[in-house]
């Protein structure tokens, strides 16, 4: 971990923020649809990375301008991380409470994150 408080605001920032319609591309993102780009064209994910608060962070480049969009994706509520623990708990498999089809969550460092939206869930058994 870096020294030092970390705010909402990733440190870094490798595209333009998408915040208009941002709800309805996140639902579409989770249901792993076509993402419309603002400038024309569909948003191909780059990457997906996990920020210090928890929350996730998808990189995109339009297909039609090559510009590069950064969608915030919400950290883990209190039900979710329930349901992750759950799951642990009865032994069975620990999928992203958001994403479908279901994906398993992934071990990164000392937290269980989700590969396809970066959202961090609780911590591996
Ligand atoms: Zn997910």
């Amino acid at each position: 971990m870096p020294s030092g408080w970390h705010t909402q605001d990733p440190a870094s920032s490798e595209g333009l923020p998408l915040k208009k319609g941002a709800k309805a591309l996140l639902e579409a993102y989770y249901r792993g649809g076509h993402l419309p780009s603002p400038m024309g064209g569909f948003l191909d994910p780059l990457r997906v990375r996990t920020e210090s608060d928890g929350s996730g962070t998808v990189l995109f480049e339009c297909s039609a301008s090559s510009l590069r969009y950064e969608l915030r994706v919400p950290k883990a509520s209190r039900d979710e991380k329930a349901a992750v623990k759950a799951a642990q708990e009865a032994d069975e498999p620990v999928v992203c409470p958001r994403c479908e089809p279901a994906r398993r969550l992934r071990r990164a460092g000392t937290h269980l994150v989700c590969p396809r939206c970066g959202v961090r869930y609780g911590k591996p058994s």
